[in-house]
């Protein structure tokens, strides 16, 4: 906890209902931290938990960055097989125990989870996001995320290119799933060459563009290279394989390490730090409690407003001479300084708690 500087991380057991859960909770000073709930095999406790320290703590940047009045969280879920469904049952005892954090931690969908999960985790608390837009929630981040990172990208061309136009430019996604797919279409609709690549090649093949060898794609040539599979794949020997001007894309955690933000430096690639343009997804929820109630296309004007926070921080970068990761984690952590607060506390009051609590009884059996 004191490496990444958590506030509270809580583990949950209902060995009835073989429930397992670790929830990190990194920082409340802006607000309840929120963030997804993974279900996931791990073959070892250690490992999820590092999990969630490293996801939680990056939530808690991430909010910053984009000036929502909301800390980072993380819950993993053991859970063995990743197409299994959760039974209600074993949906309402997470719900329980997210509902025993009393708001400090609030849920949304995340690798392997669905809406139908945050649903059912709704039957028990109101501290749940991403539910069912029918009945207030924001549904699927995935599009919001990629319109994003296409204002990411165009902030990004801007640093390398000297402009922000789309057209023309050659830009290779890598990961056709839920973001890498609607980025890969709101690219064409731009009027960019997209090429596509996934480990499942079927999945690339249903988007429509030109298809490469999951092997091959990180070496295409190619103006715009769009990390949105894994976390992890930048690094030293990577970065030194890439053929593009610029790395923008939705993947949390693409840097392996400072290394891989130095050599992509080094070789004057311009990297859009990853929690500035994957921001639309969380941005989009944080409308489920604005006045109102959740509308989609106040959801994608904020998100839009991507395009100017990538360009601070990339300018910041290159006036301090550091890292766009170094100059975005300063900027989170100037943020987070300045609002002089401690620890959320349950029951206070704001309009998030208000919002969430008001809508819980349409949740309820
Ligand atoms: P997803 O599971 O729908 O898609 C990921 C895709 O990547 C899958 O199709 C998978 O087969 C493919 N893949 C895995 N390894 C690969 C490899 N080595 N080469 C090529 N393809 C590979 O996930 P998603 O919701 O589209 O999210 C993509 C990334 O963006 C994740 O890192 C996620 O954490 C991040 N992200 C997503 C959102 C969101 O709103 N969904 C928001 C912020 C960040």
């Amino acid at each position: 906890m004191l490496t990444y500087e958590h506030e509270q991380v809580t583990y949950f057991a209902d060995p009835a209902i073989g429930l397992r859960a670790i929830v990190a909770i990194h920082s409340t000073v802006l607000g309840p931290a929120l963030g997804g709930v993974r279900f996931w095999h791990y073959a070892r406790e250690e490992d999820a938990r590092t999990d969630a320290l490293r996801l939680s703590q990056a939530m808690t940047m991430k909010a910053a960055v984009a000036g929502l009045a909301q800390g980072g969280g993380k819950a993993v879920v053991f859970w063995d097989d990743p197409h299994a469904p959760r039974s209600d049952a074993f949906l309402r005892s997470l719900g329980r125990w997210i509902d025993v954090l009393g708001g400090r931690y609030l849920a949304a969908e995340d690798v392997g989870a669905s809406q139908r999960d945050m649903d059912g985790i709704a039957r028990e608390t109101p501290w749940v996001t991403g539910v069912d837009p029918a009945r207030g929630g924001s549904g699927d981040p995935s599009p919001v995320t990629a319109f994003g990172v296409l204002h990411g990208m165009r902030a990004a061309c801007v640093a390398a290119f000297g402009s922000g136009e789309l057209a023309g430019r050659r830009v290779v996604v890598q990961g056709a799933g839920h973001v890498g797919a609607c980025l890969a279409r709101l690219l064409v609709d731009a009027g960019s060459h997209v090429a596509i690549a996934d480990i499942d090649a079927d999945k690339a093949r249903a988007v429509g563009v030109p298809v490469l060898a999951s092997d091959e794609v990180m070496s295409a040539d190619c103006d715009v290279f769009a990390p949105c599979a894994l976390g992890g794949v930048l690094t030293r020997a990577s970065a030194a394989a890439l053929r593009c001007a610029v790395v923008c894309g939705a993947a949390n955690n693409q840097l392996l390490d400072d290394d891989a933000a130095d050599a992509l430096e080094a070789r004057g690639i311009v990297y859009a730090p990853d929690y500035v343009v994957n921001a639309g997804g969380i941005i989009n929820i944080a409308q489920e409690w604005a006045p109102g109630g959740y509308d989609a296309d106040r959801a994608y004007a904020e998100t839009a407003r991507i395009a100017d926070t990538t360009g601070r921080v990339l300018a910041t970068a290159r006036e301090e001479r550091i890292t766009p990761a170094r100059a975005a984690d300063e900027l989170a952590r100037r943020r987070i300084a300045a609002a002089g607060r401690g620890p959320y506390r349950p029951g206070e009051p704001s309009a998030m708690r208000d919002a969430l609590v008001a809508r819980h009884d349409v949740f309820k059996d």
